[in-house]
């Protein structure tokens, strides 16, 4: 297939923008209107199939987001929705949504409701597709408008990440741009633990990063505060690597081996008739012990979660409605 840059060829460049949403009322109509500007200077550009669209994902929303996708879905066909049966989380709304619109895209962006993710980025991001690339990751260049706090927590969130074994793209979320194929090849992983900025480099491809700055979330609230990007991160190790569990094989052979220390330094002890009332020592021994004993058999049980959840295979999101044209 040969991808060109002419105007006139729009044979492999439709492309379906997909935002999901949770409780988005007050950004929404910002974004579509930018999102609608984007699209008619990509359009003029050449880089976009004149019948692409920007596809709004309702992830169960209690406010009136649905509402307003309907309304801009009839008002322009450029907008297209899905609706979520209920609310099942930013990565299974992603999934939806592209899973959804695979068919008739030739490339897919992903990106966040809020436009924390440059707009500006989605031309280059075109045109790195349309030079060859399945799979273009939004990389952020610099964290100056994030807090103190929440810039030091996602960056020690990536770097944990990594040395758990869970590879992905440092400083990369969830705004990228893939390809058909990519998307195809995306749709073969069937895990209901989701962690796609996991699985995403899985999937191959010539690859390739555009940078961007990544600004403030201009309306509304964080729907990603400190406990669910905690809850996120053991998601994203345990979906994707089995080092945890290996860290505490390792642990239980030195506190062995440490345990035999002990034993010989007993005897000697004991032989010497020094035995004094251990008190202390015990104490500390059996409390600690106690504590890796269950913080192991914690980690393994999040495994076996894992396991059971996969075990049962059920669907990863239920689509109420498609609003396509
Ligand atoms: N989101 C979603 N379902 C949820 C929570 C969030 O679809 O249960 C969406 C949300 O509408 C936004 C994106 O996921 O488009 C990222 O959320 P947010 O901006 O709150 O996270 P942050 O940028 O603070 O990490
Ligand atoms: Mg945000």
């Amino acid at each position: 297939m040969i991808k060109t840059l002419k105007g006139d060829d729009f044979m492999n460049n439709r492309l379906y923008m997909v935002i999901p949403c949770y409780n988005e009322e007050p950004v929404l109509p910002e974004t579509s209107k930018r999102l609608k500007e984007k699209f008619v200077s990509l359009l003029e550009r050449g880089l976009i199939a004149p019948d692409s669209r920007i596809c709004f994902v309702n992830d169960g929303s209690s406010d009136r987001t649905w509402e307003i996708i309907e309304s801009l879905h009839k008002e322009d066909p450029v907008f297209s929705g899905v609706n979520l049966s209920r609310n099942r989380g930013h990565q299974n709304a992603l999934l939806a949504g592209m899973m959804t619109v695979m068919d008739n895209a030739d490339m897919i962006i992903s990106m966040d409701a809020d436009l924390q993710d440059d707009i500006n980025a989605i031309d280059e991001m075109i045109e790195k597709y349309l030079a060859g690339c399945d799979i273009v990751y939004g990389v952020r260049s610099r964290r100056t408008t994030d807090t103190f706090f929440k810039r030091v927590t996602a960056e020690s969130f990536y770097k944990l990440m990594d040395k758990m074994g869970a590879k992905t793209v440092f400083n990369h979320a969830d705004y990228r741009l893939m390809s058909k194929r990519a998307l195809q090849g995306l749709a073969g992983f069937g895990e209901v633990n989701l962690f796609l900025r996991g699985l995403v480099p899985m999937i191959g491809y010539k690859t390739d990063v555009v940078y961007y700055a990544r600004g403030e979330r201009f309306a509304g609230e964080s729907k990603y505060p400190l406990s669910k990007m905690l809850q996120f991160a053991v998601e994203g190790v345990t979906s994707l690597s089995v080092k945890p569990i290996r860290y505490i094989t390792a642990l239980g052979f030195f506190v062995f081996m440490f345990s035999i220390l002990i034993l010989i330094y007993s005897f000697v002890r004991h032989y010497l008739g020094e035995t004094i009332q251990g008190w202390t020592t015990l104490m500390v021994s059996i409390w600690a012990i106690g504590g890796l004993i269950l913080l192991s058999l914690g980690v393994v049980g999040e495994y076996v979660g894992k396991i059971y959840l996969e075990s049962k295979g059920r669907p990863r999101y239920i689509i109420e409605e498609f609003l396509d044209e």
